[in-house]
């Protein structure tokens, strides 16, 4: 049954080892970006914009009407919500009833707080239920859709749980109760569900990769996982997944995607992939043998951090990692003289920030708050200009994932109030953070250099300069989001 579900899985061959599932490559895979796999969710839903998104394909028409039932879902027309009946069934069900009651288990903190994961198991329950109907009994029990991640599950079952959480399980359970034809659920059964569910499900992000969506992929799931993985996942025509290949894999070898935010530190990733995905990453960059993805960089240098500014080491990182930049001329530059190596091993562990200046970052993060709500963007900017100088003081490492964060809202409210100038000097400071810590081909290094590309453009005079960050912005977006995307055809159509 899982097969059914996708295309174009000549490249992907399923292995059952003793305790785990994994995918192999079946053959060699010499070009950056093939499609691997080409999957529909068996079961998805909505998370963000459900007003003006069709609940089924995620587009946004002008026009979307409204399911008169529950009157919460839209679509874009008959079709798609034709296509959704069964996943919307028992989901309705729930919404109305949710509208519809105030008081008792309906006004539950539980069950509101799980609120997203009851809606995307009931529209999966629907979508078996289907399948059932149509005769292929393979696939209609939940248990043996997301059988790969059971044994993460018994292990999280087998640790002591608290009072609180069974508490939580029945409450859940009671709730679904009160939808369901029949108590098809009893609080062990849920509670192993929604544990698979939270091990085995995506996130759906949409073309900035935003999270907007959730869906079940019984293929996809079986990719595991490494911090330094070969293999992407980017979405298509709202909900159908791609598996694409990140860099040449040979035939037999493993393939994997990450499972965490690869920004986060070794620690925070591995407490996250312990306690969701049940497992410790053995993987070389959490056992401390590679810091970056790319390891021939603090081969190639030995930088002093002393004679060179941060600002300077950025632009040497992002000139550096270009294709386009002659390589032999970056290395020539007087700026090789900043200490990457140790940077990065800082990097790893998260900076130990002393109180006194820890309070002086939260109070400047608390005035860019009041600002944003104020919608005083001048003011705001000013604050988290502050907070960026205060940061880039106290972290050793320039990489630091706080710094990172404070420049990302930093730039956002600068590209508002038009400092270019300023942009483009935060800009290029967190694409090279970026190429340090992501696969080459990561969404958000297109994106941000996408955004690089611009500001060089409407501030710099060197137009080669921004022909070479646009053609780089393209290989990238090729692979991330397929060459076929508007983007990608925005700069070819630049790049003339
Ligand atoms: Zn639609
Ligand atoms: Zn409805
Ligand atoms: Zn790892």
């Amino acid at each position: 049954c899982i097969t059914d579900l996708c295309v174009g899985t000549n490249y992907l061959s399923i292995e059952s080892g003793e305790w785990r599932v994994h995918a192999k490559a079946s053959r060699k895979i010499d070009r950056v970006g093939t499609v691997i796999s080409r999957n529909p969710p068996l079961a998805h839903s909505l998370l963000v914009d459900l007003e003006s998104t069709c609940a089924y394909c995620f587009a946004k028409p002008p026009k979307l009407f409204r399911c008169s039932k529950c009157q919460t879902l839209r679509y874009c027309g008959r079709e798609c919500q034709s296509k959704d009946f069964a996943q919307h069934k028992w989901e309705c069900a729930y919404r109305s009833k949710r509208n519809g009651c105030s008081g008792g288990r309906w006004e539950d903190s539980t069950a509101e707080q799980h609120h997203q994961e009851l809606i995307l198991l009931l529209r999966t329950y629907g979508e078996l239920q289907q399948c059932k109907k149509r005769k292929r009994d393979q696939c209609t029990k939940i248990d043996d859709l997301v059988q790969c991640g059971s044994h993460h599950w018994d292990e999280m079952v087998l640790a002591p749980k608290n009072r609180e959480q069974s508490l939580t399980y029945s409450s859940l359970a009671s709730v679904l109760t009160d939808v369901l034809p029949n108590s098809w659920l009893n609080p062990q059964h849920i509670e192993g569900v929604l544990r698979r569910f939270q091990a085995n499900n995506f996130g759906i992000v949409n073309a900035m990769h935003a999270t907007i969506g959730q869906g079940v992929y019984p293929h996809g799931a079986l990719l595991n996982h490494s911090c330094d993985p070969n293999c992407l996942l980017r979405y298509r025509e709202g909900t159908t997944m791609e598996i694409v290949t990140l860099r040449p894999i040979e035939a037999g070898e493993e393939l994997t995607h990450s499972y965490v935010d690869l920004m986060k530190y070794t620690e925070q990733r591995s407490l996250e992939l312990r306690n969701v995905h049940g497992f410790q990453c053995q993987c070389k960059r959490c056992k401390g043998e590679i810091t970056v993805s790319l390891p021939e960089l603090h081969q190639s240098s030995k930088l002093h951090r002393s004679t060179a500014s941060i600002a300077d080491l950025y632009k040497w990182i992002v000139d550096r990692s270009n294709p386009y930049v002659d390589s032999s001329s970056v290395l020539s530059s007087e700026v090789v003289d900043l200490e990457v190596e140790a940077a990065m091993k800082v990097y790893n562990k998260p900076d130990r920030i002393i109180d006194e200046l820890d309070q002086q970052a939260q109070a400047f993060r608390c005035a860019a708050d009041y600002h944003r709500a104020n919608d005083d963007v001048e003011q705001e900017a000013s604050a988290l200009g502050q907070l960026v100088c205060l940061l880039e003081k106290a972290c050793y490492a320039p990489l630091s994932m706080e710094l990172y964060q404070a420049r990302g809202d930093y730039l956002s409210s600068l590209l508002l109030t038009g400092n270019l100038s300023e942009a483009r000097r935060q800009c290029t400071a967190i694409v090279a953070v970026l190429c340090l810590v992501f696969p080459s081909y990561h969404p958000l290094i297109g994106l941000q250099l996408f955004t690089l590309g611009d500001l060089e453009g409407a501030c710099g005079d060197d137009l080669q300069k921004q022909q070479n960050i646009y053609k780089w912005a393209r290989d990238v977006l090729r692979v991330s989001h397929g060459t076929q995307h508007d983007l990608v055809q925005h700069l070819d159509a630049q790049l003339q």
